[in-house]
């Protein structure tokens, strides 16, 4: 159970100021108001094992977009920081999402009825930080006896990218065959 004291305030936000920004492939470069991490470690008084966490993130975040609503500032998240084009970049609030990297195991309690139940052992719920490679490393590890090694259907030749990242950059290769 969460402790509902925590969830008052931003917990897990870092604030980094202002700053120059560039994104890996150094194709893109500005100067940022904020930097901002939310970051897993950051989360005392949570399991870090627990949906606590997820609860914990959706308002921090939740509170920040409210901020940025005020203040009339743009806020963007990024995730690795690979993409080449300028689609992750604003000049006010930066979010840094890479340090969500936590993944869980479903119960069945979760399933809604007419989820095939020979799949069930196949989902995790992952958080928007993980990357490609830090998932498939989670995946391909049996957790229980009767646990099969599981991976995600398709890789690119670079695993660094996150999870999110992936899903609304420019991914290439992506097929499933
Ligand atoms: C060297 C290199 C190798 C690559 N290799 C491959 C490959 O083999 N296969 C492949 O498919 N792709 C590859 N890519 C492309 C890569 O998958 C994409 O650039 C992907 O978008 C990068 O993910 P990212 O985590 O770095 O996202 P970012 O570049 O940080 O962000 C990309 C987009 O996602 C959004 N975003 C990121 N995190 C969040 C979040 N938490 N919430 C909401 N929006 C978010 C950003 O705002 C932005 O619009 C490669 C890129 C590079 C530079």
């Amino acid at each position: 159970m969460q402790n509902p004291a925590i969830l008052n305030h931003q917990v897990m936000i870092r604030r980094n100021g202002p700053q120059k920004w560039e994104n890996i492939h150094v194709t893109v470069d500005l100067p940022l108001e904020d930097l901002i991490d939310i970051d897993n470690s950051n989360a005392q008084g949570i399991q870090l094992d627990t949906f606590g966490v997820l609860n914990q993130t959706s308002k921090d975040i939740n509170d920040l977009i409210q901020e940025a609503k005020t203040k009339k500032k743009q806020i963007k998240a990024i995730g690795s920081g690979w993409a080449l084009s300028k689609i992750q970049v604003t000049d006010h609030y930066l979010l840094n999402t890479k340090l969500l990297n936590k993944y869980f195991e479903v119960d069945d309690q979760f399933f809604h009825n007419d989820y095939p139940e020979d799949k069930r052992k196949y989902l995790v719920l992952a958080q928007c930080g993980i990357s490609v490679g830090e998932l498939n490393v989670y995946l391909e590890l049996p957790k229980v006896a009767d646990q099969v090694p599981r991976s995600l259907k398709t890789a690119g030749i670079g695993a660094g990218q996150t999870i999110v990242g992936a899903v609304s950059g420019n991914t290439h290769g992506a097929n499933i065959f």
